[in-house]
């Protein structure tokens, strides 16, 4: 009995050895990195521009954006969470993360149980935006707008639990009025058929849609940031417009399976942190409206509490909008 027990603290040690040299070494191939939408949205620009530095501040690493849209976020999720916890597969999740347990009735994944933190990136408002030829220039003539044709009007967004999703329910409640959705895999191809005149309305991340705003290709009505942020100057804010409850800010965070080795978590949120001092990174998000986190918030320690936060905050509101999937 001794002897067995002996064994297996010797077994245990090994593991454990055979943990910190692959974390001492690490990384020593390609990690990929999940979005969980469709490439060239919102979370996509965030996951790329954060990569790439990350990729430049840490020895040896390489890291690899890798696309897997569909079902607002949940399917990258679970891939993910099924992935081997060994720092090579990564997933960047937003607001989602906390607002998914409360919408599905069947998660695949538990955002609490199923996974290491790496730490909060940034914070991101949002843009509620029509197509160029929709007669509405301001909330109050939206509102009537979509009271006047409710029935042909239709509202995109990137499934349910993404940020576009929360954006519309959040619209639909404040106006009491109930729309048409078209879900795509992500916002990429929904602001795509926005230009296009395919749908009608669209409430997405400022990381997306700034450049198209800017260039006249949608019509923007208003941004859910309490005040108007720099590189959307003349978008007046949801308060301003007489919407103070439309006031939501898209936060994304980066996470690795539940598993993986605590080296490798901190040397990826050291990665993280040096990224958001990186220079490149910072005139890139005040170029799309994105505020970067604090070297505090880019912490294991931080995004877990405030993923704790905010699924608590989040439940009571989805459940009073009676809004759940399968
Ligand atoms: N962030 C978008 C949303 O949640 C999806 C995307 O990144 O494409 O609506």
């Amino acid at each position: 009995m001794i002897k067995r027990l002996a064994v297996g603290v010797a077994g245990i040690a090994t593991l454990i050895a055979a943990g910190i040299a692959s974390a001492q070494g690490y990384p020593t191939r390609p990690i990929a990195l999940v979005v969980p939408f469709s490439a060239g949205g919102p979370t996509d620009t965030v996951a790329r521009t954060i990569a790439d530095a990350m990729t430049r501040a840490m020895p040896g690493a390489n890291i690899v954006v890798e696309n897997t849209g569909g079902a607002g976020g949940t399917i990258g999720g679970s891939r993910v969470a099924r992935a081997k916890p060994d720092g090579y597969t990564l997933l960047i999740h937003h607001i989602g993360m906390a607002t998914a347990p409360t919408l599905y009735r069947k998660l695949p994944y538990d955002p609490l149980k199923n996974f290491e933190y790496i730490g909060l990136i940034n914070d991101v408002p949002m843009t509620m935006l029509v197509k160029n030829d929709l007669p509405p220039n301001d909330m109050k003539e939206l509102v009537d707008y979509v009271k006047a044709n409710a029935k042909t009007l239709t509202l995109a967004n990137a499934g349910i639990g993404a940020a576009s999703h929360l954006c519309g329910l959040m619209f639909q409640a404040a106006i009491d009025q109930e729309l048409v959705t078209t879900p795509y895999k992500g916002t990429a191809p929904a602001l795509a058929d926005l230009m296009g005149g395919q749908v009608d309305i669209l409430c997405d991340q400022t990381t997306n849609t700034t450049p198209q705003i800017v260039a006249g290709k949608v019509k923007a009505i208003a941004i859910t940031s309490p005040q108007r942020i720099d590189s959307l100057k003349d978008v007046p804010t949801m308060a301003e417009s007489g919407f103070p409850q439309l006031d939501v800010t898209i936060w994304h965070g980066m996470y690795a399976p539940k598993g993986t080795p605590k080296e490798i978590v901190d040397k990826l949120s050291a990665a993280l942190q040096a990224s958001l001092k990186d220079p490149a990174v910072l005139k890139r998000f005040a170029d799309l409206g994105a505020t970067p986190s604090s070297q505090e918030e880019a912490t294991p320690q931080a995004l877990r509490a405030h993923l704790e936060k905010e699924i608590a905050r989040w439940e009571p509101v989805i459940k009073k909008a009676g809004v759940f999937a399968d």
